[in-house]
Order: C-alpha cells, then structure tokens, then sequence
C-alpha cells in the first residue's frame, strides 16, 4: 500500500480525502512537480522545487515551503514507500472554497498533496536496449501559460491522446507559425549535421528540468554543439535525430514522426553521446538552473 501525504499528515493513499469544493478539482487551481528518486536520491531536486515556487509565484498562490520543507517531505515520502524507482509526485492547490466563485479566496489553506509511483531504473546510454519513441505531430492548442507548470492539463491530455489513439508515444506540438514548441508531457529537440537544437524558453512551453540540465551539461561539455532557437516543423521532418525530454524519460530517441522514419530510422550517435553524457553528469549540482526567460515570462 502506497503512502501518501496530504496536508499535515501521512496515510495509506486509500485514505487520502479531499473536499470536493477543492479549487484544484473544481477548476484545476494548483500547480504540480513530479521528481525522480533513484534508490533514495533526488534527481534535480533543486530545479524541481524552484520552478514550482516559481509557479506558485506566478499565479498568485501564497505557499511559503522552503527546499528544506519539500525536501523533508520528498525523502520521507520515498523511504516510506521503498526508496526504489520512485516517481515523487507533489500538488498544492489554492485549496477548499465554501463556494465555486472564481476569484482568488482570502483565508484558505492551499491543499498539499505527494505521492509516489513506480518509474522505470535510471535509463541506460545504450541504443540496443533504449525505447524508441515514436510521435504523432498536431497544432499546440493549448494555452498561453505553457511555462507554468498547471494541474489544468486538459489541453496536454487531449494532445497526448492524439498520438496515442494513433498507436504512438507522444505528440509533437506547434504554433500558428509552423514552429516546434514542445510535446504534451515532454519537451524537444532535433539534431542536424551533429548540431543540438532547441526552442528557446517563453510562454509556449515548459521549462523543463530535464531540458535545462541537458543544455548545461552539454555546453559544460563542450563537445556538442547546442542552439536554442525556433525549429520549424520543416526542420523536424528534415532532421537527422529527434528527442523528447522528461525526468522519466530523460532523453527520449524519437525513431519515427508521424508513421516516416528519422534520418535512418535508427537512435542516433548523437543521442549516444548525449544521453552518456546526461548519465554521467546528472547529480551535479551546480549544473541546476530555470533560465532568464521563464523569469521574464511570469505572470504577476
Ligand atoms: N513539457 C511538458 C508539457 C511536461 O508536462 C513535462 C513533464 O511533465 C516536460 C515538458 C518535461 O519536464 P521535466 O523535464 O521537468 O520533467
């Protein structure tokens, strides 16, 4: 049995209970992190918890947990629940109104709300044993406050529905402009002629940890070449390798974009390389930012 924590306290998830007036069931009023635990240690850990206080931040929700609160909360929450592949998955919504009005209420305790679920081991830089992802593409309908990291993910779950009616793993979205932003749950990227390339960070799509920490590690590097640009849906179907990024997943091969195989249909060198280099330096701490941009685009 599954332990959770909701509010104060910790229980079997069976008996963890919410008011149905919560602001997060009745119009998706909260923000969310999910955050890899392998055997007992965090991964991005620092990334995760700035980017949901940012996220609190950006929609006017007076949380004040500090890392030291969350990461109490996160390795109590994976020891209780076996320190394995651990997927920590955390809530807070605006909390239980006495009435279904839109406006922000005065006086109510935000919901907090973690869990764990069972995720795959550490992936493995090995193209033999490596998922090839497949992906649908579709118009990105979602709204403008992509960098924000909502539980009202409706729009991300018909997207996601898309490519899987479609028998795939994914959906690449993309603007009014026939740019790439990102997938429904995943970010992207491309390679062309062993360059990195990746939509720069605005209101379109996520900040995602994994992306960040992926673009540091390689210009830390060196020996990879990273852009981050506006891709168009041309330059996708053009490239040589395709990749979807997650704290699950970490780097996703993408092996095929809507039923036509990338480049030769097979993971890529690059994808090798990358994905060897993420592995090797993915604890490092001082590699753990949210960017500029995502700053900037925060709503007040
Ligand atoms: N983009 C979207 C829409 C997502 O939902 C996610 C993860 O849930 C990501 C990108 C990847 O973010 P991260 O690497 O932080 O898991």
């Amino acid at each position: 049995m599954s332990i959770a924590f909701l509010n104060d306290s910790y229980m079997p998830i069976t008996e963890a209970k919410i008011s149905p007036m919560d602001r997060g069931f009745l119009f998706g009023d909260g923000i969310y992190e999910v955050i890899p635990s392998y055997e007992g240690k965090l991964l991005g850990f620092n990334g995760h918890i700035t980017r949901m206080q940012e996220g609190l931040a950006g929609i006017g929700l007076g949380l004040q947990w500090t890392h030291q609160e969350w990461e109490t909360l996160c390795t109590k929450l994976a020891s209780e629940n076996g320190n394995g592949n651990l997927g920590i998955y955390l809530q807070v919504s605006r909390g239980a109104d006495s009435k279904r009005y839109h406006a922000f209420p005065q006086d109510v305790k935000p919901t907090i709300f973690g869990f764990t679920f069972d995720i795959p081991a550490s992936p493995v830089a090995n193209k033999e044993t490596a998922k090839r992802y497949t992906v649908s593409t579709s118009q990105d309908l979602r709204w403008q406050r992509c960098h924000i990291k909502s539980t009202a993910l409706l729009g991300n779950v018909l997207h996601f529905q898309e490519g899987y009616s479609q028998g795939n793993d994914e959906t690449l979205l993309y603007n009014d402009k026939n740019e790439l932003t990102e997938a429904s749950a995943c970010n992207a990227f491309i390679v062309k002629d062993s360059v990195v390339i990746t939509p720069p960070l605005d209101n379109q799509l996520l900040p995602g940890i994994t992306r960040n920490m992926l673009v540091d590690i390689l210009r830390e590097d060196g020996s990879i070449r990273v852009e981050e640009r506006p891709v168009t849906m041309d330059e996708v179907r053009a490239a040589d390798e395709v990749w979807i990024t997650s704290s699950t997943k970490e780097i996703g091969a993408v092996v095929s974009v809507d039923g036509v195989p990338v480049g030769d249909g097979q993971i890529g060198d690059i994808w090798l390389a990358a994905q060897t280099l993420f592995t090797q330096h993915k604890y490092d701490l001082s590699l753990i930012h949210i960017s500029e941009p995502t700053r900037q685009a925060e709503i007040s």
